[in-house]
């Protein structure tokens, strides 16, 4: 891969937090604690992306 592959993949910074996203939660997202699948993605205004 070349950088202007990477590029191509990943326009910004969401699309590679996304990236990211699907590696670490592959079978969906679940809590590191209990392992439950139950998780909210936190919203609003205020928000840092990603969190
Ligand atoms: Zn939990």
């Amino acid at each position: 891969m070349n950088i202007d592959q990477l590029r191509k993949q990943f326009p910004d910074e969401e699309a590679c937090r996304l990236f990211f996203e699907s590696i670490l939660w592959n079978h969906g997202r679940s809590c590191p604690h209990c392992h439950c699948l139950k998780s909210y993605r936190i919203s609003g205004a205020s928000v840092r992306r990603g969190l």
